[in-house]
């Protein structure tokens, strides 16, 4: 049998920053992988690293960040072995980023049609206009755009936000990317414009490619995702298909994240339930298990040490896991 391997593998992935001369962990020795024509949704609270992660696969965190990895492979290369004008090649061409606030990315005195150009000028040294044309008008109509040859012409305030964020979706697969990384890509969206981009993604990834979705929100994971993982401090505390981790959650975490959800159809119910207290700062992560000081399931077993004092080691060897002692057992 022929072994499909992954299109992105990532093993032991730190990114540090310091801070008053100490390196804090923003996301702290996760592991993964990505299959081709996959969407795996990265979801978690602010602070839990998942924007910071995304970024560290294109090797784009800011500086003074630093990204290390025992393995980061994509499409066969080891990223974290390409100087700045190799990774440069690849962002854009192989990998594409879409973020939340489509408006902030563009150059505001820029047409559509230059915004759009940019990167095929850029990456491949196209310089016909005519073709140049012809590639923008059919990255607008690839994202169901209307009025192409209008919109061409627009500045990127003169587009509403949903008309924005397909710009933005456009110009990331202009040059047929294996790989997108959506950061809350729907976020600021109204619901019906968020519905079609989620569609437009999902077609995306039925041509063939990979999307890793970052995003605060669970309904949206249920509604595109293949497979799911869950950010919490930096780490990763659980990983699963989509119907996996919705049918049985392993995390009280996650277990507390889907509480949190609207259910579709059928009753509100009394309350939402909902994780209480904040997420911790990188700086301050708590020992052993870092959800412990919120942690329902540890209160409800009589706080003991074990949580406190062992952190939870996942069975990666497993398609669904859960770092947790115990994994499974939800609040009685
Ligand atoms: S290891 Fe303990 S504190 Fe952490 S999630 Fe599991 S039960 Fe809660």
């Amino acid at each position: 049998m022929i072994e499909i391997k992954p299109l992105i593998s990532v093993e032991n992935l730190t990114v540090e920053f310091p801070v008053r001369g100490s390196a804090v962990r923003a996301v702290d020795d996760v592991s993964f992988e990505v299959g081709h024509g996959e969407i795996v949704g990265l979801v978690g609270e602010s602070a839990s690293g998942k924007s910071t992660l995304g970024l560290s696969l294109m090797r784009m965190v800011p500086s003074p960040g630093r990204v290390r990895a025992r393995r980061m492979e994509f499409d066969g290369r080891d990223l974290s072995a390409l100087d700045e004008s190799q990774l440069r090649q690849i962002r854009g061409s192989e990998i594409s980023l879409i973020v939340q606030d489509a408006l902030a990315t563009m150059n505001p005195v820029t047409t559509v049609l230059e915004q759009i150009t940019e990167v095929v000028r850029d990456h491949e040294g196209v310089r016909s206009r005519r073709v140049l044309r012809a590639r923008a008008a059919q990255a607008l109509r690839d994202v169901q755009l209307p009025d192409v040859e209008i919109n061409l012409r627009r500045y990127p305030h003169e587009l509403s936000g949903g008309m924005q964020q397909r710009v933005a979706i456009a110009q990331g697969l202009i040059l047929g990317p294996k790989l997108i990384i959506a950061d809350e890509p729907t976020t600021a969206l109204d619901v019906t414009v968020q519905a079609q981009i989620l569609s437009l993604l999902k077609q995306i990834r039925d041509g063939g490619t990979s999307i890793i979705f970052v995003t605060h929100d669970l309904a949206t994971v249920a509604e595109i995702c293949d497979r799911v993982l869950v950010m919490y401090a930096g780490r990763i505390v659980e990983s699963g298909t989509v119907a996996e981790v919705f049918a049985e959650p392993q995390h009280p975490y996650t277990q507390g994240l889907l509480a949190s959800l609207l259910p579709l159809g059928g009753d509100p119910p009394k309350r939402l339930d909902a994780i209480s207290g904040q997420p911790p700062r990188p700086e301050a992560w708590p020992s052993g298990c870092r959800f412990h000081p919120r942690c329902p399931l540890w209160k409800s077993k009589g706080e003991p040490e074990i949580c406190v004092n062992e952190d939870p080691q996942p069975d990666e060897s497993r398609t669904h896991w859960a770092a947790c002692h115990f994994a499974g057992e939800g609040v009685r």
